[in-house]
């Protein structure tokens, strides 16, 4: 028994690949967090809007206690640009906030129900982490709640090294309450959006890291279904032409959780299917063979109105596998996959990347490279080719993105994250009774 009150509920990992049975609160007070002795609680974990594709915010008997209704935009100064939120607060929410007050968040990830939370615990990166580095760098400063340590405020003046520590943490320093986030004031109304084709990934990507000194967003696609192959670059920079915000722009964002989506018993992407979705693709992207306007609200969350795109993947859910990779090994990487999945008789679904900086420290999936991603139904030859490319990112000096990946094994995270010994030490010296715990966290043996 729990001394507040919660509910029984399966939590999915948004890939599928992990499902529990477990306790969950849905707290809606604010004293929810002071009226009660936290050193006499169950251990737990927080959850935000549950869309990493690990099972981060549940598992390993502990509490998954949601902010959903912590999501209140607190202060924001319109000289510095500085916004405090609750950290259920979702990014939509946030970014429609900031642009009617012409500033934006510039490093964000792309679907509007992911919260301001989710985004300080996987330190995650938006549409061009070269320039902007990942979301730690706009983190002013936060609370944190921790069972055994009270109510802490973490800025980067007072208690740095815990707000370092946090950012990234998956969680696990303690639950997030309120954050203060560094916004940047907008250039321009809109950007102006490219896509330039190429037929080598050696010019696609060469392409991609020019891009990204002058553009504000920068992210490659590739059609990995044919031999020959597509590959394309989509850069967005500001534009002084294109149609300002407006309130009420772009449609709101369904919610995305992996166990509400309706999942048919069969996939749809497969060898016979992709060539035809990638001609879709390349055929409803063609307008931006010229340079086109688009608003800010459309440039920020692409993935809006697509969200089947994870449906068409049916009931078993997908993988995605994203690694950071030195520059000089990125198409060694794209072919060595490629040819893996031929193997192993699994279709590429999706294959995207996009070139990376800021400062990888910790668990942090950061650092100078490029990001690949490949998605990829789950299934046996999923799994195994899900391995396969363990071994090709130790060998090629690569990082796979934990926030991505429900399976990525121990021994794989602490070959490729130099930090990992170093997380796990700070954190046993923070919490050494380990109060708050996930499923990700005993995978990862953290
Ligand atoms: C469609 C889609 C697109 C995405 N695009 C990107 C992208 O472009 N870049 C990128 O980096 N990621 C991307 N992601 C991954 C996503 O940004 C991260 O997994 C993010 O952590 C999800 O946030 P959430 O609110 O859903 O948190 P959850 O999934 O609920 O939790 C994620 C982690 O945050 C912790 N957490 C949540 N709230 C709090 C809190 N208040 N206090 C302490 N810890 C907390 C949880 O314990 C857990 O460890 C994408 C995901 C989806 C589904």
């Amino acid at each position: 028994m729990t001394p507040f009150q919660t509910c029984r509920d399966t939590l999915v990992s948004f890939d599928g690949g992990e499902r529990s049975s477990v306790e969950v609160a849905r707290p809606d007070k604010l004293r929810f967090w002071s009226e009660r002795d936290w050193r006499a609680m169950p251990a737990a974990i927080s959850r935000g809007a549950g869309l990493s594709y690990a099972a981060a915010s549940f598992g390993a008997g502990a509490v998954s206690i949601e902010h959903a209704y912590y999501n209140r935009i607190l202060a924001f100064d319109e000289r510095t640009g500085e916004l405090t939120v609750e950290a259920g607060a979702d990014l939509w929410t946030c970014q429609h906030f900031l642009l009617s007050r012409g500033f934006y968040l510039p490093c964000h990830p792309g679907h509007g129900r992911i919260t301001i939370g989710g985004c300080v615990a996987a330190d995650v990166h938006g549409k061009n982490p070269w320039r902007d580095g990942t979301f730690s760098a706009q983190v002013r400063g936060l609370t944190l709640l921790h069972p055994d340590h009270g109510l802490l405020t973490l800025s980067r003046d007072s208690n740095a090294d815990l707000l370092a520590l946090t950012c990234g943490a998956y969680g696990l320093t303690g639950h997030v309450l309120t954050v203060t986030l560094a916004a940047r004031a907008l250039e321009s109304p809109g950007l102006r959006l490219t896509r330039r084709a190429f037929d080598s990934l050696a010019e696609a990507f060469d392409d991609l890291r020019r891009a990204v000194r002058t553009a504000d967003f920068a992210y490659s696609w590739h059609d990995l279904s044919s031999k020959r192959g597509t590959h394309f670059i989509f850069s967005a920079a500001a534009d002084p032409d294109a149609p300002p915000y407006a309130p009420g722009q772009g449609s709101e964002p369904p919610p995305l959780p992996a166990a509400s989506r309706r999942r048919s018993p069969v996939g749809f992407y497969n060898r016979a299917s992709l060539p035809l979705l990638n001609a879709a693709y390349k055929w409803k992207t063609r307008r931006f063979r010229e340079a086109r306007p688009i608003g800010m609200i459309d440039a920020l969350f692409p993935i809006h109105g697509s969200e089947i795109y994870f449906s068409l993947y049916g009931r078993k859910g997908f993988h995605e596998y994203q690694a950071l990779v030195p520059p000089d090994r990125a198409v060694a990487f794209v072919e060595r996959v490629r040819r893996g999945a031929a193997k192993r008789g699994v279709a590429i679904a999706l294959c995207s990347a996009k070139a990376f900086g800021g400062e990888g420290r910790f668990l942090r999936f950061a650092g100078e490279g490029i990001a690949i991603a490949f998605n990829f139904p789950r299934g046996r030859g999923g799994a195994a080719l899900m391995a396969d490319i363990d071994a090709v990112v130790m060998e090629l000096g690569g990082k796979p993105n934990i926030a991505k990946d429900s399976r990525l094994p121990a021994d794989v995270a602490r070959a490729c994250y130099p930090g990992h010994e170093a997380f796990r030490a700070e954190l046993l010296r923070f919490d050494p009774r380990r109060r708050i715990r996930s499923s990700l966290s005993e995978r990862l043996q953290l």
